[in-house]
């Protein structure tokens, strides 16, 4: 299986209680238990993964882990790691822990066949609002592993498949007597393998993968949003043994623009136009997202705060052909630091304008507060 969230793999929220993660699990379990859902392998899939979540989130130390490591925290080969919990401390079995009161058993081994799967990895990936306007193919590299070609990712001196544990006789689980209680725990000496090499490959320590960088050519499409995660599917760490590749996500953030800010598909500017331009009229140019000039009209007498759509000059719609919208918001600038012949107009203009009917709602302010004395 490949590793989602654990949250997520249990549709709960990050800050779930311990109650509503149990009941989450309940109805997961329930709806996708192999005898609800025969031959189906996917539903089969989906309960190994719910089973996997439920057991870490539903111990406060294991989710604790989780949250600070992810799925890091209980990698395989981990051991000596004080983050690695190894199963070994009596698990018994959840699935029954949980359901023992309505129903029987029906654990499945998920290790037993010898496969291991392989961790999903995070790239995090900053473009610009210019690239996810346009989209873009782009080249990553990342640390990954990938099989040892020495031992064909059996971690043997031989490179075949290791012989059965001796220990659980491949069944990759061990019962142990707990009073008058039987605890069924993953094998300590193979890890639940079910399989226990006798001579390790010298080239990987016997772990069956090597480090190595891995590049990537990766399509990021346009009017992709920030937060978005791109998963491409078995580009993580490998599976070893019949095992199922971990994906990669590669989680986008947009660099804040200098111009412009986002909404969904609209893209928002505020303009600042001298009084002059705003009492009346003119035109400003501004650079559109997609480089092109566009001309924008200020009406004589725009107002502080005035708005103006530009229809189509917004961001894509994702997997369409549709576009947002600019909008343009208009903020009238009082000009300062006046020179001699400034001032000298700017008095003109106003011995000229003593009646104030050029600025409506100041003339209106003014007759509201002389009632107000008069009072
Ligand atoms: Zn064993
Ligand atoms: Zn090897």
């Amino acid at each position: 299986m490949s590793k989602q969230d654990y949250y997520e793999t249990l549709e709960v929220s990050k800050g779930a209680s311990t109650e509503e993660i149990k009941r989450s699990y309940r109805r997961l379990a329930m709806k996708y238990h192999p005898d609800h859902n025969q031959g189906n392998e996917e539903a089969e899939i989906k309960f190994k993964a719910i089973n996997e979540a439920y057991e870490i989130l539903k111990d406060e130390q294991k989710r604790a882990a989780y949250d600070r490591y992810g799925h890091a925290a209980f990698e395989q080969g981990n051991n000596g790691n004080p983050f690695d919990f190894g199963f070994a401390g009596g698990l018994g079995d959840i699935f029954s822990e949980v359901f023992s009161d309505f129903m029987g058993g029906g654990r499945q081994s998920t290790k037993a066949s010898g496969s291991i799967d392989g961790e999903n990895l995070r790239y995090d990936l900053e473009i610009s609002l210019e690239e996810a306007y346009s989209g873009m193919e782009k080249e990553i590299s990342f640390p990954s592993e990938k099989i040892c070609d020495k031992c064909n990712g059996f971690g043997t001196k031989d490179g075949k498949k290791p012989p059965i544990c001796s220990t659980c006789q491949g069944s990759g689980r061990i019962h142990r007597q707990h009073g008058f209680m039987i605890m069924e725990t993953v094998c300590p000496e193979c890890g639940g393998y079910g399989y226990k090499a006798k001579d390790i490959c010298s080239e990987c320590n016997g772990k069956g993968k090597k480090s190595f960088t891995k590049e990537l050519k990766i399509k990021i499409p346009a009017g992709v949003e920030d937060g978005t995660r791109i998963r491409l599917t078995g580009e993580g760490i490998p599976g070893i043994n019949g095992g199922v590749n971990g994906d990669l996500y590669v989680f986008i953030s947009i660099k804040e623009h200098k111009l412009y800010n986002r909404e969904g598909k609209d893209l928002f500017v505020q303009i600042p136009v001298s009084m002059v331009c705003a009492a009346l009229g003119g035109v400003v140019e501004i650079p559109g997202i997609d480089g092109h000039k566009i001309e924008v009209k200020v009406d004589a007498g725009t107002q502080t705060g005035t708005k103006l759509k530009i229809k189509g000059e917004g961001m894509p719609k994702i997997r369409s052909i549709d576009k947002g919208d600019l909008w343009v918001e208009f903020k009238v600038e009082t000009p300062v630091n006046l020179n001699a012949k400034q001032k000298e107009l700017l008095e003109e203009f106003r011995s000229v304008s003593e009646d104030d009917s050029c600025q409506p709602a100041e003339k209106t302010f003014f007759e509201k507060i002389k009632d107000l004395f008069a009072a």
